[in-house]
């Protein structure tokens, strides 16, 4: 790997580490030569596993990013014990499925909570930290199709990942003349959990895989290589930009 896309000797937080797009990240961090502080609210110990068998560092760090206020504290506390940190990927997040005539309140605020409060909130964390001692930093936020489209019976999710668009691009804005960039990769549909009620619903799975140009559901790792294109040297020009990593979905 050449320097220019290369993590050694860099420290990233992941939030979501355990399973999914958080654990291919995490991974693919590791490939690179980064060490990992991976934080959620259920056992780390696979991701664990296959961070170590990459040769690189994983620490656990236990916190539910439905408390926004939990995730600062977290994160002050993490840099405290860890760090300097170099990159913040901001992964975890929730979907919840009803029709818009049907949402709750609760679904709403579920997932706004998680998907944009607690993305603004650490980010806001980690930008104080690295202005405060003029490092550089960089900051990759996980978006969806769904930050483009409108999608179906997922209000509060497209709401969400509209806003980290627009987060991520002010954020961009304010702090790229500090030397911290802030970026998204947008995955397309992804072998994960989130789209776990997706793929056994026969209809909506087959409608979706034809869509699909590139003729196959995304994996982790897919996306987690784009993610440490953004936290490496060779993105250092790249500012505000999102990444579709969807197998050509969009183009379509
Ligand atoms: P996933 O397998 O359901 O993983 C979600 C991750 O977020 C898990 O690690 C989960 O932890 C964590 N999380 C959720 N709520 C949390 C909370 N309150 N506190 C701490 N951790 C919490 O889904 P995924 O597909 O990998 O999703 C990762 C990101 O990619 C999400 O932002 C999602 O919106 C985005 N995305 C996914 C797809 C896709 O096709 N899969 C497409 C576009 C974007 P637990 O395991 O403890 O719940």
């Amino acid at each position: 790997m050449t320097a220019r896309f290369s993590l050694a000797g860099r420290t990233i937080i992941v939030t979501g580490a355990n399973t999914g797009i958080g654990q291919g990240i995490a991974v693919a961090i590791a490939r690179a030569g980064g060490s990992v502080l991976g934080v959620g609210r259920s056992s780390m110990e696979e991701t664990e596993r296959l961070v170590a068998a990459e040769g690189a560092r994983f620490t656990a760090l236990t916190c539910d990013l439905a408390d926004a206020a939990g995730a600062r504290t977290m994160f002050d506390a993490a840099w405290e014990a860890h760090g300097p940190i170099d990159g913040l990927v901001n992964n975890a997040g929730i979907i919840r499925r009803a029709d818009a005539v049907d949402f709750t309140e609760a679904d709403w605020d579920e997932v706004m909570d998680v998907n944009l409060k607690t993305l603004f909130m650490l980010s806001q964390a980690f930008g104080r930290k690295l202005i405060a001692e003029s490092r550089r930093g960089k900051i990759v936020n996980i978006a969806s199709m769904l930050s483009f489209q409108g999608g179906i019976r997922v209000a509060s999710y497209t709401a969400s990942k509209h806003g980290v668009l627009g987060v991520t691009r002010l954020l961009a804005c304010e702090w790229a003349s500090r030397g911290i960039n802030v970026n998204a990769v947008a995955p397309g549909y992804i072998e994960t959990n989130n789209t776990d009620a997706l793929r056994k619903d026969p209809d909506r799975s087959t409608a979706i895989l034809a869509r699909i140009p590139a003729g196959r559901w995304g994996r982790p790792e897919d996306i987690g290589d784009a993610a440490v294109f953004l936290l490496a040297p060779a993105s250092d020009y790249m500012h505000g930009a999102v990444v579709p990593v969807d197998g050509g979905w969009l183009a379509r």
